[in-house]
């Protein structure tokens, strides 16, 4: 078997990685970068299926690219495909707005969604002359890594998370003869996540006790979700606001992928949602308000931030900035671009690591515990760091666009 990244080999983000027998080609995910401009990864040969781990623009944004090139059966598991066709509108009325193109149209994420077809964890399916299983990875509500058995295994994991958090439980090892592994967070570990919540926690409570609002940017997906969890025991008046509103929303039908489903459930009940204009303006007499974009680059956060930029109110990052956005800007310069003026931001602004990756510790130790003959390290930019902690025989550090042996 033969393998190749479009992208995502030797970068985090737009991923995807091909992966060749005698007879047949799979896919695993297709993304793209959400960056102003987009950015994407390299055309994809005529497929026989497509794979896909998770439900992150990274490894999703290219798929209706495929419906241009004959199309192809779409794998992942139904809480994943019930939330890729909102994340693609939303990209398509992204770039419409702000004026860049796509290499697709709107009818193409139409007939892309028509091939979705689920594959439930645990389930196997017979592909071709390949067993194909699905596996929680942790980063996600129903995010999962793939299996594909023949003569031998081979595992792509996309994104993993080795701590349970509220709605997952962290990704177990899975034996393989090859392991190829997201390393985003090579030589790079994240502080005890009790301890961050606690801290989250305790500067709310001084934001709210000093008459302030707590603005909380979060991803819509995943992130979202985690935090309303982690403010179940507390009686603030708590605010959702943009797609992570949607998104909570669809996750509901899910149960069996929902760890805590009950209390998740109780705590969408509780949670108050910004539906209209006049319940923006109630939100900014709430407590704490959860709401897209995570890097503040649109969405409703400038929006919030524009009305209550004062040093009472809080601005809690609660993900990873990356370079050329807003937060980024934020984070390095206490400034943020607001509709083209550099704007300072007054309010406390406090950065948490709620990462939904692995650190560097527990990737080796997912890795170790595959016992693996052989390692591919993608989707990170300093591999080297986690090669040279590995026993692994073999370990392949590929680039995009380079053919492989696996
Ligand atoms: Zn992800
Ligand atoms: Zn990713």
């Amino acid at each position: 078997m033969k393998a190749r990244f479009l992208g995502g080999g030797d970068e985090v983000g737009r991923l995807g990685m091909v992966l060749s027998t005698d007879r047949y080609k799979f896919l695993f995910d297709y993304g793209m970068n959400p960056t102003k401009p987009p950015t994407f990864p390299m055309l994809a040969p005529k497929v026989d299926g497509v794979f896909v781990t998770h439900s992150h623009l990274d490894h999703v944004g290219m798929l209706p690219w495929l419906n241009k090139n004959g199309g192809a059966n779409v794998y992942a598991t139904p809480p994943t495909l019930s939330v890729v066709p909102i994340l693609l509108y939303d990209s398509v009325k992204i770039a419409n707005l702000e004026g860049n193109s796509l290499p697709f149209e709107e009818f193409d994420v139409d007939s892309i969604i028509e091939t979705f077809t689920p594959l439930n964890y645990g389930e196997t399916m017979e592909f071709k002359d390949q067993d194909i299983t699905s596996h929680s990875t942790g980063h996600l509500v129903g995010s999962a890594m793939y299996r594909v058995q023949n003569e031998s295994s081979i595992v792509f994991t996309g994104d993993i998370q080795s701590i349970d958090t509220h709605l997952t439980f962290g990704i177990k090892p899975i034996s393989t003869d090859v392991l190829v592994v997201e390393s985003t967070y090579a030589g790079k570990e994240h502080p005890p996540r009790p301890s961050v919540e606690e801290n989250f926690l305790s500067s709310i409570q001084k934001v709210v006790e000093g008459d302030g609002v707590a603005v909380v940017p979060s991803f819509a997906i995943g992130r979202s979700q985690e935090l309303l969890m982690v403010l179940e025991n507390t009686d603030y008046e708590i605010w959702i606001d943009g797609m992570g509103r949607t998104v909570s929303n669809v996750l509901l039908s899910f149960p069996k992928y929902i760890k805590n489903y009950q209390r998740y459930k109780k705590m969408l009940r509780r949670v108050r949602f910004v539906r209209s204009k006049s319940d923006r303006e109630k939100a900014l007499n709430g407590d704490v308000i959860l709401t897209t974009s995570g890097m503040l680059d649109g969405g409703p956060v400038l929006n919030y931030i524009s009305n209550l930029n004062d040093q009472k109110n809080g601005l809690f990052l609660t993900g990873y900035q990356v370079e050329d956005t807003n937060g980024r800007m934020l984070l390095e310069t206490g400034s943020i671009n607001l509709a083209g003026v550099t704007t300072k931001v007054n309010m406390d602004v406090k950065f948490f690591d709620f990462s939904a990756h692995s650190g560097h510790k527990e990737l080796v130790e997912f890795i170790e515990g595959s016992k693996p003959d052989k390692v591919v390290l993608m989707h990170g930019e300093k591999r080297e760091e986690l090669a040279k902690d590995l026993t692994s025989p073999k370990i392949v550090l590929p680039k995009n666009g380079e053919e492989f042996e696996i």
